[in-house]
C-alpha cells in the first residue's frame, strides 16, 4: 500500500509568523506533528510520503503515486482541504480524512471515503484490520479516548527538518479547566493523559539525531494540565539536556496557574524553557467570569506575569474582546494590560465560537449563532451576533491591533520585556554563526533601511546592545516578529499609526 500523507495550506495569520520566518530562510513554522504520528502507527510494510503544502507543492505526480491520500486538518485549512479532497477524487483515489476539524465537522467533507472522528490510536488501528479484509467502513469514531502510553515517535525522517523554524512534540492531550470557548476540552477531555518520560526522550533523540537544533515546541494546550506528572518528567528531560549538551531550547503553553508554582517554574527554567503561552483573555474579571476561566480569577494577572518573566521566561498571551460583559473601555484596558505586562507577542483576537463548545451551545439556544467559524479569530468576521454593537466591537478591535503592533508601542513593550527576562532565547545561540550573521544582515537591510520605521528600530537596536548587550540575539528576533505582526495588522486594518479612537 502506498500512502500519500498531506497536510494543506495554512492560511497567512497573525499566528503563522510568514514574515518574520522569511528572516531565518524558513518556510513554515512547525511541522505536521499529526500526521508524522499518524504515519508511525501504519504498518512497516506500507510505503509512505509526506507533503507538507506550506513547505512545497502538492503535484499531480505525488498524488498519482499513491493509493491512499491522508489528510489532516485544522479549522483555518478547510479551503484548501475541500480541493485536495476534490483534486484526489477526480484522480480516483481513496481519501481518508481527519484531525481536530474533521472531528468537529465530519460532516462537512462528503467527498471523503474515510472519516476519522477523534484520535488515530484508537481509530486507526480498526481501519487498517477493516482494509486487510476488504470491508472498511466509513466513518471511524473513536469510543474512547486513548492512553497515550502506546504512541510511536513521530515519523520525522519524512520531513525536511530545514524548512522549519521549529521542531516540535506533544507530551499531553486534554485540560483540566472548562472555559467556555474552548474546543480542546471537547475534543480531548478534562482529564490530561500523557506519555512518559521515556517515550518524550525517545522522541527528543530522533530529533537531535536527525540534526535539530534550536527551538522544541511542546505543542500541549496546557502543559501543566497534569502537574504530577510534569514533575516526573521535566527532571528526565533536564538530565538529557545535560549529557546531550542542551540542543534545544522549549516553548509551550501553560494555564496561568503555573505563576504560583515556584519548584515547577525553577525546573522549566533549568530545562531550557525560554517562551510560555498564556491565554490570559482579557483583564475584565466580569468577562474572565462569564467565559468559566475561574483559573485567571484567582489571581493578579499582572503579577502573574511578572512572577513567570523572573524566571527567564517571556510570556507570549492570548486576549479575547468580544464577550457580553465586556465593559464599553475594554479596548482601553485591553491596550494598557498588555502594555504594563512587558509582552511583545500579544495575540488578539475576537471571541469566536467554535463548533462543539459550550460557548457554539449556549449561543445556538439563544439563538445568536450566525454562521460557521471561519477558525481565525483575526479576520474580524464574527459568527455570532455579541452584545456590544457590533461595529463598535470591530473598530474597538482594530484599535488595539492598530495600538498595540505599532512601532513604537512594540518596540517599548520588547525594551520592557527584555528588562525583566533576563535570558537570551537559546534558540538563537543555538543556530550556526553563519545562520545569526546571515539573518542579522536580512533584519538590519529590512527594518534599518527599507521600513519607513527606521529610525524607531535604529533607536530601538541602540538601546539593546547598551542596556541588553547579552539578550541581543534575543532583542533582534523580536523586531523580525513585530516586523510581521505590523505587516498583518496593515492588512486587516490599515497602514496608519494614528492614536484611535476609543
Ligand atoms: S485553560 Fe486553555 S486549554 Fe484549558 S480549557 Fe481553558 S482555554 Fe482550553
Amino acid at each position: 500500500m502506498k500512502v500519500l500523507l498531506v497536510y494543506p495550506v495554512f492560511p497567512e495569520t497573525y499566528w503563522s509568523f510568514r514574515h518574520a520566518l522569511s528572516f531565518v530562510g524558513k518556510k513554515a513554522a512547525f511541522p505536521p506533528l499529526g500526521l508524522l504520528t499518524v504515519s508511525a502507527m501504519l504498518p512497516q510494510t506500507w510505503q509512505r510520503r509526506l507533503v507538507d503544502m506550506n513547505v512545497e507543492p502538492l503535484t499531480m505526480s505525488d498524488i498519482e503515486w499513491a493509493d491512499i491520500v491522508f489528510l489532516s486538518a485544522m479549522i483555518v485549512q478547510r479551503e484548501s482541504l475541500d480541493q485536495v479532497v476534490k483534486l484526489c477524487k477526480k484522480l480516483g483515489k481513496l481519501v481518508a480524512v481527519g484531525g481536530p476539524y474533521v472531528s468537529t465537522s465530519s460532516d462537512l467533507v462528503p467527498e471523503a471515503d474515510f472519516v476519522f472522528v477523534g484520535e488515530a490510536e484508537t481509530t486507526l488501528p480498526e481501519f487498517i484490520e477493516d482494509l486487510k479484509c476488504d470491508s472498511p467502513k466509513r466513518v471511524y469514531q473513536a469510543a474512547v479516548r486513548p492512553s497515550l502510553l502506546s504512541t510511536p515517535v513521530p515519523d520525522f525522517h519524512l520531513i525536511d527538518i530545514n524548512q522549519y523554524s521549529s521542531m516540535n512534540v506533544q507530551f499531553s492531550r486534554g485540560c483540566p479547566f472548562s472555559c467556555e470557548f474552548c474546543d480542546i476540552i471537547e475534543i480531548y477531555g478534562r482529564v490530561p493523559r500523557t506519555k512518559s518520560s521515556e517515550q518524550m526522550l525517545a522522541e527528543m533523540e530522533a530529533m537531535r539525531v536527525a540534526g535539530w537544533r534550536g527551538t522544541v515546541f511542546i505543542v500541549d494546550d496546557n502543559f501543566i494540565g497534569n502537574k504530577r506528572e510534569v514533575r516526573k518528567f521535566l527532571p528526565d528531560l533536564i538530565g538529557w539536556s545535560e549529557r546531550n549538551n542542551h540542543p534545544f531550547s522549549f516553548l509551550t503553553e501553560a494555564s496561568v496557574n503555573l505563576a504560583e508554582d515556584d519548584s515547577l517554574l525553577e525546573m522549566m527554567q533549568t530545562a531550557g524553557f525560554h517562551r510560555v503561552f498564556l491565554g490570559i483573555e482579557t483583564p475584565a474579571a466580569e468577562s474572565l467570569k462569564e467565559a468559566n476561566k475561574s483559573q485567571n480569577t484567582k489571581r493578579d494577572l499582572l503579577e502573574s506575569v511578572r512572577k513567570i518573566q523572573s524566571y527567564g521566561i517571556e510570556v507570549m498571551a492570548g486576549f479575547i474582546v468580544g464577550f457580553d460583559n465586556d465593559p464599553e473601555d475594554i479596548f482601553e484596558r485591553q491596550i494598557n494590560f498588555i502594555r504594563e505586562s512587558a509582552i511583545p507577542l500579544a495575540m488578539v483576537g475576537l471571541l469566536t465560537a467554535l463548533p462543539d463548545t459550550q460557548l457554539w451551545k449556549r449561543l445556538e439556544r439563544e439563538g445568536r449563532l450566525v454562521h460557521e467559524s471561519s477558525g481565525n479569530n483575526t479576520d474580524c468576521s464574527l459568527n455570532f451576533v455579541p452584545k456590544m454593537d457590533r461595529e463598535r466591537l470591530v473598530e474597538g478591535y482594530k484599535a488595539i491591533l492598530r495600538t498595540i503592533y505599532s512601532s513604537e508601542e512594540f518596540y517599548q513593550r520588547s525594551l520592557d520585556c527584555l528588562s525583566r527576562v533576563r535570558n537570551d532565547a537559546a534558540a538563537v545561540q543555538r543556530v550556526s554563526v553563519i545562520g545569526v550573521l546571515s539573518f542579522f544582515i536580512k533584519i538590519v537591510v529590512r527594518l534599518g533601511v527599507r521600513d519607513r520605521e527606521r529610525l524607531r528600530f535604529w533607536k530601538y537596536l541602540f538601546r539593546v546592545v547598551r542596556l541588553y548587550p547579552r539578550s541581543l540575539g534575543n532583542g533582534i528576533a523580536l523586531a523580525a516578529m513585530g516586523y510581521h505582526f505590523r505587516k498583518r495588522r496593515r492588512t486587516f486594518v490599515g497602514a496608519t499609526n494614528a492614536k484611535p479612537d476609543l
